[in-house]
């Protein structure tokens, strides 16, 4: 690899000097932040530094589900924080979306609001019976974060193809993306808008002076006035101080299905499981409950018995009537900690960071961004 010191005049001139902004990772949340901070300083020097040959996280890997909360999972989350935590947290998630479908358009990454549904199954009745019975509090709760009246009700089991439903309840609110097309259009903005993308480097560790930042990068040393941390669930290396862990999420996709028998986005099992249509394909993701020790890990490896586990499920819940075949599988990093709140913050007068978007930062990311664009000043 070319040290910094072996590149040429312009290659130093045009994206290492005088750097106003240096991003460190082209998540959505990376490129979001850039994107904000151009519109904040539009004569700006600013460059993302992305360790892989693609952005090598959650973005361009996740399930593409643009959600805000599953019933099940919001009557979880309040066992662990405060109605009021909630509430806050549910209305960032859907502000993020507005603002991620408003900068890249809904046409552009293929948004489709289809609602999403929870299916319950034999082993999940109580759950469903809990969600059942506090349906008025859910949606005064989503009405109050996002303004959207009735988000769930309940749908007939029977509108569905799946075995062993005992109930389903749907959310108007929220729809599915191509998760592919919305890293492009970012990626195209952000080159329309002359921030530079540098893939292939890593910055290894990094020190906070008074009026620039040193980093320690994969291609030797780099300097810039402010430095913004998007590293989300690979962080641990460069900010061992935050609560963050790396959380690996697997997926699995099948082969095309002639007549596929349904459409949209579902959650199940308190969101540990989601599954998806992407045209006439399944996208089905999860499991990682099975394993919590064993998944929090930043490999990117697909393990035997989750993969066992989705494809299970495939064939006795979601297509139970329909020989299926898997084509490819893959797996993504996720950050997680001990609450789901986004860690965003200043941790030095130059350093920011934005990261811990749990499994909902495509609905958090744009938010983030501009959070971390309101920081700089
Ligand atoms: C399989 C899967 C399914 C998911 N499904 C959904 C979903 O349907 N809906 C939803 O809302 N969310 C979903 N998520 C979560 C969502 O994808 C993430 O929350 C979101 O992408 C996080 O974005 P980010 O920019 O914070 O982090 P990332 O996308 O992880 O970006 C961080 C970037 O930083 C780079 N980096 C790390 N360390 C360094 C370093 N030292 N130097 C340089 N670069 C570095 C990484 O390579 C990476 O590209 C899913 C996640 C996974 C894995």
């Amino acid at each position: 690899m070319l040290t910094i010191n072996k590149l040429s005049f312009w290659e130093k001139e045009l994206y290492f000097k005088d750097v106003d902004f240096m991003i460190c990772g082209a998540g959505i949340v990376g490129y979001s932040a850039a994107l904000e901070i151009r519109s904040k300083f539009p004569d700006a020097k600013i460059v993302i530094l992305e360790r892989g040959y693609l952005p090598t996280g959650a973005s361009t890997k996740n399930a593409g589900f643009a959600c805000f909360g599953s019933p099940s999972e919001i009557l979880d989350d309040l066992s662990h924080s405060t109605e009021s935590e909630i509430t806050a947290l549910v209305a960032r998630r859907h502000e993020g979306l507005q603002r991620l479908l408003e900068r890249c358009g809904e046409k552009d990454i293929d948004y489709l609001p289809l609602g999403s549904f929870e299916l319950f199954t034999e082993t999940n009745r109580k759950t469903y019976s809990n969600c059942l019975e506090k349906i008025n509090f859910l949606n005064q709760l989503a009405f109050k974060a996002t303004g959207i009246e009735d988000c769930y009700s309940p749908v007939s089991v029977n509108e569905f193809p799946f075995a062993q439903t005992v109930g389903m309840l749907r959310n108007k609110g929220e729809g599915q993306i191509n998760t592919g097309l919305m890293m492009h259009k970012l990626h195209q903005l952000a080159v329309d808008q002359s921030i530079h993308v540098l893939f292939g480097i890593e910055i290894i560790e990094w020190e906070s002076y008074e009026e620039h930042v040193i980093i320690n990068s994969s291609i030797g040393e780099i300097s810039c006035a402010k430095l913004i941390i998007a590293t989300n669930g690979l962080s641990s290396n460069i900010l061992p101080e935050e609560d963050v862990s790396p959380a690996r999420a697997q997926v699995i996709i099948t082969r095309p299905i002639q007549n596929l028998p349904f459409q949209g986005t579902f959650h199940y099992d308190a969101g540990y499981y989601y599954f998806r249509n992407i045209g006439n394909r399944v996208l089905l993701g999860g499991g990682r409950n099975l394993d919590m020790e064993g998944e929090t890990t930043d490999q990117f490896e697909n393990t035997p018995s989750i993969l066992s586990a989705l494809t299970q499920l495939l064939s006795t819940v979601i297509l139970p009537q329909i020989p299926v075949e898997i084509e490819h599988q893959w797996s993504g990093i996720m950050g997680v900690g001990k609450t789901k709140q986004p860690i965003v913050k200043k941790i030095s007068p130059l350093v920011t960071v934005g990261i811990r978007m749990g499994g909902m930062g495509v609905a958090l990311g744009s938010l983030i961004g501009k959070e971390l664009a309101d920081l700089q000043n």
